[in-house]
């Protein structure tokens, strides 16, 4: 029978051929705990040790025994996967067990709800649409307001009050071309033309520059990255990225985004232009650790700042927990770190504990619109396998008091110690080591200038992390790899099972690698 294939690559051919070129083209057949198996020439099983964890979707490691064993089960008691419009006790269940995370790790009351996705990215787009239901309902209420005042003042010059020339009535003009001396008629309908050009704009969102929260249409604007975001700019609402590290520069971003309404008020019998904040923004969106900008956790003070300066204009967060949640910080909630409370929270990633596909998004109840519960869906979301598993996975990561969050806080810091070791050692290489708990990054120094030119080549092709990556893999048996934007940092996210053995080897390959690049031997790190 043909294959259909005639010899070709179909499925991402392109990407197989890079990835074939820097030795990371190996088909794993096999997956356990912290462990990914291939087979080799003669068909003998090689064991990887596997620390990039599905990009951080395994804090209890790839195929856990527990959840394999539910996983089973559910299929075997024929579990209904597809029971779309019906009555899902389960995911109450869920939602209710991470409302008592939240509350016991944020010190608070209100109840979040959650909506259900399939992916991170469609977490942040769930998050990302309601923020925009909730600002396009406060502004209908804002025009509609609006709306009335205009009718009062219409009512009013009809009955020959006169429009004061102030400072707003200049900025009208300003806006639309209307002059002191305009009849009272032609300044109503300037503010009706204005209003309406400035409420159908576009909602802003603010993210930190480095920012990673998807792929999708909508989510690939709050990504950063340029070669991701820049093609599909037109498809989507723009975001304006801060360097929120600067103390002053998120207050002038909402500065500078402010925009405003017009607004007519009848007061002692004249008639006054005065204007209204427009919700311009819909959302500022952060990653408490940020995964693919290289692992870059927060800190308090900026994380305070942000939180004072959007809820100065009412500005919704959204914190993006996709990575950085389900315990990998040594909390369920990264954030609860930087007490930094969110509007919405998006989970993804190991909520599946590396078997399903379970996202979600939580939407505290003082910002939460019931109607879009019909606005928002998708087949496979909430479905009972998946949505049973996340469930699974809270109970194991709450057991025994939370033991599995010390454990990632204690392993990680095993891990750290061992890294900054290295860079004690070879600071010539080595840029540096940061992270919080099991999300860890180890940025090397840029090469772009090293006498070999492989290394130097690769190093200005943004590849040397890949390269590297190639070379730990095939001569060590240690799978890392570059986070997205970053590519100069290794991301080393192991499950909360790695072992003291894991990290010496890890050091060993570590140790191996960073004396090929000190001695800048290109060839060492190239496939034979
Ligand atoms: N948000 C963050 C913080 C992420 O790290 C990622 C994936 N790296 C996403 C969103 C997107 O998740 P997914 O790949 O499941 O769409």
């Amino acid at each position: 029978m043909s294959s259909g294939n005639d010899g070709r690559e179909l499925a991402e051919g392109y990407l197989g051929g890079l990835l074939e070129s820097l030795g990371l083209g190996v088909h794993y057949s096999r997956a356990e705990r912290d462990a990914l198996f291939y087979r080799d020439a003669a068909g003998a099983e090689v064991a990887v040790l596997d620390l990039v964890g599905g990009y951080g979707s395994t804090i209890v490691g790839h195929n856990h025994p527990e959840i394999v064993r539910y996983a089973k089960q559910l299929l075997d008691q024929g579990v209904p996967v597809h029971a779309q419009f019906s009555r899902h006790p389960y995911a109450n269940d869920l939602a209710g067990r991470l409302n008592t995370i939240l509350h016991r790790e944020f010190g608070t009351t209100e109840a979040y709800s959650a909506l259900f996705a399939n992916s991170g990215a469609e977490a942040v787009e769930i998050a990302m649409k309601h923020a925009e239901f909730d600002r396009v309902a406060k502004l209908t209420a804002l025009t509609a307001e609006i709306g009335r005042g205009v009718e009062a003042a219409r009512a009013a010059i009809d009955r020959g009050a006169v429009v004061a020339v102030d400072e707003a009535y200049h900025r009208l003009g300003v806006a639309a071309g209307v002059s002191p001396g305009a009849a009272p008629e032609a300044v109503v309908a300037a503010i009706v033309r204005v209003n309406g050009e400035r409420a159908t704009a576009a909602p802003i969102f603010l993210a930190p520059e480095g920012s990673f929260h998807g792929k999708l249409v909508g989510s690939v604007q709050l990504t950063h990255n340029a070669g991701f975001r820049e093609p599909f700019r037109s498809m989507a609402a723009q975001c304006r990225f801060v360097p929120v590290h600067e103390p002053e520069a998120l207050a002038k971003a909402v500065e500078s985004a402010r925009t405003t309404l017009f607004d007519l008020v009848v007061a002692a019998g004249g008639v006054r232009v005065v204007e209204r904040d427009l919700p311009v923004i819909a959302a500022f969106i952060l990653e408490p650790v940020q995964g693919e900008a290289g692992i870059r956790p927060f800190d308090r003070e900026t994380a305070q700042r942000i939180q004072r300066v959007c809820a100065a204009v009412d500005c919704p967060i959204i914190v993006d927990e996709v990575q950085s949640g389900m315990g990998r910080t040594g909390a369920f909630f990264a954030s609860s770190h930087l007490g930094l409370r969110g509007d919405y929270y998006t989970l993804a990633k190991s909520l599946g504990g590396g078997l399903a596909k379970a996202a979600l998004t939580l939407i505290r109840d003082s910002r939460y619109h019931r109607e879009f519960e019909l606005a928002h869906s998708s087949t496979f979301a909430k479905d009972a396998f998946s949505t049973l598993i996340a469930g699974r996975v809270v109970d194991l990561l709450e057991a025994d008091d939370g033991a599995l969050y010390r454990l990632a806080a204690e392993r990680g810091e095993r891990l750290t110690a061992m890294l900054r070791t290295l860079q004690d050692e070879f600071g010539t290489v080595v840029e540096d080591v940061r992270g919080a708990g099991l999300m860890i990054g180890l940025e090397f120094r840029d090469r772009s200038d090293s006498p070999s030119g492989i290394i130097a080549e690769q190093s200005r092709a943004g590849l040397l992390g890949y390269l590297l990556s190639g070379y730990l893999l095939r001569v060590h048996a240690i799978r890392v790899l570059p986070t997205a934007s970053a590519t100069n940092t290794l991301r080393i996210e192991p499950s909360v099972y790695v072992t003291d053995d894991d990290i010496a080897l890890l050091e060993k390959g570590l140790r191996g690698l960073l004396v090929v690049l000190r001695e800048h031997d290109g060839a060492a790190l190239l496939p034979a």
